[in-house]
């Protein structure tokens, strides 16, 4: 079996004791590449520093909708720069959260607008999160990302967001969420979710999936995650890893990349 997790933490600290651990059980797990996800200006450095270090991780640059009040011109030139390392594979992430609000929401409208140009400028796809800001989300979608690739991560809005983000060219990444007992509306939206749009995904450390519930999360950890898309679509699990897996290394232009050593 073939996985990719597509958006990953593996900078954050909690790996910091055990990384090397880590990436070796996501290798024996069948993961053949991780995407490590850029949240500001620092982890966006240590995300390519680790896919300096490690064969098969991949990075994205940008800088999260919680840290919006920090973007400015120069950390919009920050990331642009790094953005030009070969091992920055996407945009983001990115986007809108109205649910806890650590920005004021017109900055984070602005930075959110600012880094889909980018990602538009260098032809990269981009990394988005958004969170109880669907209406928003979609109109500045429709603005700026007319032709632009990419993927709404940890999707866990509604069955009418996902059509026409579908519609627009968006793939829907998703996360540990897909398992919960209690979100069988989710497992519903995901049914219905074409499977060459799906990417999986572990959002690690955080959203681990059952029966990690509760537990660090960790790019091994997306199995479960397949497991019960594969169910939702009907299909062996093997196919169901083949299918997303393919979407991902497309999306992101990993055909010919270096896979995982553990
Ligand atoms: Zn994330």
């Amino acid at each position: 079996m073939q996985l990719f997790d597509t958006h990953a933490h593996l900078d954050f600290a909690r790996f910091d004791r055990d990384r090397d651990e880590v990436i070796d059980r996501a290798k024996r797990a069948g993961l053949i590449n991780i995407l490590t996800v850029g949240a500001d200006l620092s982890s966006s450095r240590r995300a390519i520093k680790l896919a300096k270090h490690y064969k098969g991780i991949v990075a994205s640059v940008g800088l999260h909708p919680h840290d919006a009040s920090q973007f400015d011109q120069e950390v919009a030139r920050e990331i642009k720069e790094l953005a030009q390392e070969e091992e920055v594979k996407a945009i983001g992430e990115t986007g809108l959260d109205y649910h806890y609000d650590n920005s004021p929401r017109e900055e984070q409208r602005k930075a959110f607008r600012s880094q889909l140009r980018l990602a538009n400028m260098l032809n990269k796809p981009v990394i988005i999160h958004s969170r109880e800001a669907e209406e928003d989300t979609l109109a500045i979608l429709k603005e700026e990302a007319q032709n632009l690739p990419g993927v709404i991560h940890c999707y866990s809005s509604s069955s009418e967001m996902a059509q026409e983000v579908i519609a627009l060219g968006f793939h829907l990444g998703f996360t540990g969420l897909l398992t919960f007992k209690n979100l069988s509306w989710l497992r519903e939206i995901a049914s219905q979710t074409p499977v060459d749009k799906i990417l999986l995904e572990t959002d690690c450390p955080y959203m681990a999936p059952e029966p990690k519930r509760g537990k660090r999360n960790e790019p091994a950890f997306v199995t479960h995650v397949a497991e019960v898309m594969a169910d939702c679509h009907g299909i062996p699990v093997s196919e169901l890893a083949e299918i997303t897996t393919e979407n991902g290394l497309e999306l992101f232009a990993l055909e010919n990349q270096a896979r995982l050593e553990g």
